[in-house]
């Protein structure tokens, strides 16, 4: 089969290997589409394949590291004890895994796995592996497009998780520091929560015009006006309950932390790379210890999922507008060239084989 490998850093190709055959409890998923996630980046960019592999189990071949953690498909193969799916249903996974039987999958969700979970590599390529089928798997309902199963395996489930994580309720006033993809969805998250007033910040004037059309009350772009004091001044000066940082810089965080009133909650959705070290001001108002910080990977699993697919088929969740460019499985390489610049207002790439 085809798929789009990683073979060094900054570096990624098309090349032709051997099909996954499922293992106990795996199941193969024949792919209809993928897309490139920030994340993606991350992995292509910063961590070296030696030490994705030896923190993956299985994530990198000969060939390369497997990309894509997003993907939506029908089921190719079943392995022996796989009971909720059958060859030919169309599924999608969170594309993090877990083992569903640990503590941390039982108590948290699956993102925070201990007992052998990881990111679900490989799904840029013909057929994907889905380890842990049964628990990290979930049926896509008739009424739910490829495209919205796919935001739902990661930045849809990250971005609605900001903003429950944060506890952000019914009126409650909330800030989105930086809306790609999932500061857009964390946006849409807050709208279909129920609440307020509702400010997004960013500097790319596009994606401020899709963040109006996600619910947005007021939009920021940090390269005309300071974005604290405008969120002050549209507070009374308190701040606001949550800010949602989705980019992963300590710019957008310390904004975050001085953006939130007395007791607020930043609620940390980016990835921070390699080594995130994040620093907040200790003397100004609101200090250090009124704030509270929370962080979320992307909330995950097959109950997870399932909600989030009923929300989608249920609730009018519509984020196809996400989706500003269509390419092939083999045009991946060039997916990623788009993606890093941000040119053409790129948000979402469709990827088919
Ligand atoms: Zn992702
Ligand atoms: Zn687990």
């Amino acid at each position: 089969m085809r798929a789009c490998v990683k073979p060094a850093n900054g570096k990624v190709e098309i090349v032709d290997i051997p099909t996954p055959e499922p293992g106990p409890g795996e199941m193969i998923v024949k792919t209809s589409m993928a897309t490139v996630c920030g994340s993606d980046m991350h992995f292509l960019d910063e961590f070296p394949n030696e030490m994705l592999g030896a923190l993956f189990v299985g994530s990198v071949l000969p060939e390369g590291l497997l990309m894509g953690h997003e993907g939506v498909g029908t089921v190719h193969a079943v392995g022996d004890g796989v009971s909720r799916f059958r060859e030919g249903d169309r599924v999608m996974a969170s594309c993090l895994v877990g083992c569903g039987k640990c503590r941390e999958c039982m108590t948290v969700d699956h993102s925070v796995c201990t007992g052998g979970g990881r990111v679900l590599f490989g799904c840029q390529a013909e057929y994907y592996k889905v380890p842990f089928a049964d628990v990290n798997a979930a049926i896509v309902p008739d009424g739910v497009s490829d495209e919205m199963a796919i935001l739902a395996t990661d930045i849809l489930s990250t971005g609605f998780g900001a903003i429950e994580r944060g506890d952000a309720g019914f009126g409650a006033s909330v800030a989105m520091f930086a809306q790609g993809p999932v500061g857009l969805c964390a946006t849409a998250g807050a709208r279909a929560r129920g609440c307020g007033l509702i400010i997004a910040v960013d500097a790319l004037p596009e994606r401020l015009e899709m963040s109006k059309r996600f619910g947005a009350n007021v939009v920021i772009n940090p390269k005309e006006e300071d974005p604290v004091a405008k969120i002050m001044s549209l507070t009374g000066g308190s701040g606001v309950d949550v800010a949602v940082e989705a980019v992963g810089t300590q710019a957008t965080f310390e904004s975050c932390t001085k953006a939130i009133r007395r007791g607020g909650v930043v609620s940390s959705v980016g990835v921070y790379g390699l080594v995130p070290q994040l620093t907040m001001p200790t003397f100004t108002a609101p200090s250090f210890l009124h704030r509270k910080v929370v962080t979320t990977l992307c909330p995950s699993g097959s109950a997870r999922m399932e909600s989030l697919l009923a929300l989608i088929e249920n609730a009018g969740v519509d984020l196809h507008p996400l989706f500003t460019h269509r390419m092939t499985l083999d045009e991946t390489p060039k997916a990623y060239d788009l993606f890093r610049s941000k040119a053409e207002g790129v948000l979402k790439i469709a990827i088919t084989p």
